[in-house]
């Protein structure tokens, strides 16, 4: 079982990704928790290229390439063996959200999809979309501030881009994609996402 957590920088998502794949655990599952961008050693390789640096240091064109590069990797190295003996994944972030990010910042959803159906070719069998407000995730302190990272300030309009881009997703792709409801504590969303299951 291959799943995925989407959603808005300071959605919740990493942590809920953890507690996701505690509760897996406990009920006797073997589980692989990672990430995007990165996940493999080549993918965080290309995540460090991709976070660092000045805001403009690629293209929008060379930045889905460099998503699609990891992605690719990601799913080589680390989740097709992982599903192939019998593990359940737990990702934070997969293709969806280079369908809403690249998308909203500059690529077309068609340069996007073509490159996805070449390269990767692989959906989750289920996707949880936490939504949440931006100003919501902001008053939360959980869009974080590290200094670090060159997507980081790129503000709240386009945060609510970003939220109504997953929001139309989620209409585009009902039987894999389902919403829940981020604005309240991390254990009532887990119980959220725990009922999907
Ligand atoms: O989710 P995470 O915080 O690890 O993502 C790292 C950074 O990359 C974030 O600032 C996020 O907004 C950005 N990102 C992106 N496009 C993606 C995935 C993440 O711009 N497809």
């Amino acid at each position: 079982m291959f799943i995925s957590l989407e959603g808005i920088d300071g959605s919740g998502k990493s942590t809920q990704a953890r507690r996701l794949a505690d509760t897996l655990r406990a009920r006797g599952h073997a589980v692989t928790l990672t990430r995007e961008p990165g996940g493999s050693e080549g993918a965080e390789a290309i995540r460090r290229l991709l976070v660092e640096g000045e805001p403009d240091r690629w293209s929008a064109e060379t930045e889905l390439l460099l998503f699609n590069a990891a992605r690719r990797d990601h799913l080589e190295r680390l989740i097709d063996p992982a599903l192939a003996r019998g593990d359940w994944v737990v990702t934070d972030r997969f293709a969806d959200s280079t369908r809403v990010y690249q998308a909203t910042r500059g690529g077309s959803r068609d340069t996007v999809d073509a490159l996805h159906h070449l390269m990767i070719g692989r959906e989750p069998d289920l996707t949880v979309l936490i939504d949440m407000d931006p100003r919501e995730a902001l008053s939360r302190g959980l869009a974080r501030a590290s200094g670090e990272d060159r997507f980081e300030d790129l503000g709240l309009a386009f945060q609510e881009r970003l939220r109504a881009g997953f929001l139309s997703l989620a209409q585009e792709f009902p039987d894999r994609i389902r919403t829940v409801d981020g604005a309240a504590d991390a254990g009532t969303v887990a119980a959220r996402i725990e009922a999907l299951l």
